[in-house]
């Protein structure tokens, strides 16, 4: 028996996704922003590039966290997005 995927939405697209296709980040109570694993309050994006690439995917991102993000973070960000995307079977 197969279990249902658990469905999540993309923040930027607002359409919904089996989790293990979406990129996580995770606002963690003790490590501060961080991505795939995590306590607290997450935000999901797909793997669309025009999703994650989005210019208004900080603001995004900000308000489903409900925190401010660092300037460098949109450079992590999109490295991590990127090599997450070339390994789709990595993280969850
Ligand atoms: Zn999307």
């Amino acid at each position: 028996m197969q279990q249902a995927p658990i469905m999540r939405l993309c923040i930027s697209c607002r359409k919904t996704y089996n989790r293990k296709n979406l990129f996580k980040i995770t606002k963690d109570h003790k490590q501060g922003i961080i991505f795939h694993n995590g306590m607290g309050r997450s935000a999901y994006i797909c793997n669309s590039k025009k999703c994650y690439s989005d210019s208004k995917i900080k603001k995004k991102l900000q308000k489903a966290l409900k925190t401010s993000l660092e300037p460098e973070f949109i450079y992590i960000f999109e490295k991590e997005i990127a090599s997450f995307n070339d390994n789709p079977n990595q993280g969850i």
